[in-house]
């Protein structure tokens, strides 16, 4: 579960985020709709620490993320792409991520296994192709088993198969009780996948409320 109380961001004169009150429920995929520039990402950084409210709290399962002991093993994200040093190979990458993470070894194998890149475990992360670094972002989010798991605009830039696939994942990982909250800017997409609605516009709240309901009053 995450909650998220009076969450507010400044960028000095611009409110990225304003005063956003809303809890993601566990055992569904929640949408987070909004055009660009809405305040999504700004969000979503926030519920990961990787930026400061101006106000306003965020808990996941009921903790502030500092309070968490090893993060990852309770939330994980696939962010908008951050560049993975290429020299790399997958196999390798996950494992740093592992070993710096309290997250044992014997994850990596299965989240490469999981993200359909165990064929690939040793080649260098330099020559694989946008899809095949959005599976290695995915696997990275997996490593820990959360229970808590953010995608941000995961289509982006995907081939059909690669976006029936991650929709295929958001589904299966809600249908195992975990909280999914995925976003992004169209909402034929957000009809694919979504059980309830998140939708928010420069950065303020407009609508919390059920798929099913939104489409009713749209
Ligand atoms: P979305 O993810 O919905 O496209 P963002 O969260 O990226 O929206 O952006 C929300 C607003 O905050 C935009 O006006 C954007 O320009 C601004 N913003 C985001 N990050 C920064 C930053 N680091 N510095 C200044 N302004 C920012
Ligand atoms: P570093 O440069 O040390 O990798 P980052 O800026 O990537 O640091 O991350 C800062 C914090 O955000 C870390 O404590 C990490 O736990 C968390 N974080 C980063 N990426 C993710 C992710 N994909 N899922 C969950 N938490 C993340």
């Amino acid at each position: 579960m995450i909650e998220l109380d009076g969450l507010t961001k400044h960028y000095g004169d611009t409110v990225a985020v304003d005063d956003l009150t809303f809890t993601v429920r566990p055992g569904i995929v929640t949408g987070f709709l909004g055009p660009n520039g809405a305040g999504k990402s700004t969000t979503m950084r926030m519920m990961l620490d990787l930026d400061n409210p101006t106000s306003g709290t965020v808990r996941i399962d009921g903790r502030h993320y500092r309070q968490l002991q090893d993060p990852l093993t309770y939330i994980g994200a696939l962010l908008e792409a951050k560049a993975v040093h290429g020299g790399r190979s997958a196999a390798n990458h996950l494992l740093c991520l592992a070993q710096s993470n309290g997250i044992p070894r014997s994850r990596v194998a299965e989240v490469l296994d999981t993200v359909g890149l165990s064929s690939v475990a040793k080649k260098r992360v330099k020559g694989f192709s946008l899809g095949m670094n959005q599976r290695l972002g995915i696997a990275a989010a997996l490593l820990g088993d959360p229970q808590v798991l953010l995608f941000d605009e995961p289509v982006n830039g995907l081939d059909p198969e690669g976006i029936h696939w991650i929709r295929n994942l958001m589904k299966n990982l809600a249908a195992q009780g975990r909280t999914v909250f995925v976003s992004s800017h169209l909402m034929s997409e957000m009809a694919l996948t979504a059980d309830h609605l998140v939708v928010i516009g420069q950065g303020r709240l407009m609508a919390d409320t059920s798929m099913k309901d939104f489409i009713h009053q749209n």
